[in-house]
């Protein structure tokens, strides 16, 4: 999807900081962090919410939770604790519509969110 940005992040036509990679999935840092930690993981392949990658490949949708895990662990949260987010859809904010789960943590997170 030529006007898609995390496409383009895909493709290396837009910079980003990376931090895993597997051969049908990536993560970097958001730009505007919520959190000490605040990295999205993505799907390589265009899916335009999590709904339709849930419906499409739910493999690949395991595999990007496996790679939200793995960024927690990496990044020293596994026994602190962490939150992994899929913004879906008008009323949940999303506002990128190539599916990314956030992986939050570094700090006590709120509950219920905002
Ligand atoms: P959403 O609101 O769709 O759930 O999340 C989109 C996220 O993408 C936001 O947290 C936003 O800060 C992040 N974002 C937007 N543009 C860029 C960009 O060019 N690079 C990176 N790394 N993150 C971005
Ligand atoms: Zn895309």
């Amino acid at each position: 999807m030529p006007d898609c940005l995390f496409c383009r992040i895909v493709a290396g036509d837009v910079p980003s900081d990376q931090v895993s990679q597997t051969p049908r999935v990536i993560a970097f840092r958001d730009i505007n962090p919520q959190a000490p930690t605040h990295v999205l993981v993505i799907p390589k392949d265009h899916y335009p919410d999590l709904a339709a990658l849930a419906a499409a490949d739910p493999g690949l949708l395991a595999e990007v939770t496996s790679v939200a895990d793995l960024v927690a662990t990496t990044e020293g949260l596994a026994g602190r604790g962490y939150r992994v987010v899929f913004n879906t859809g008008p009323e949940a904010g999303q506002t990128v519509f190539h599916a990314h789960a956030h992986v939050l943590g570094g700090r006590p997170l709120s509950w219920p969110p905002g």
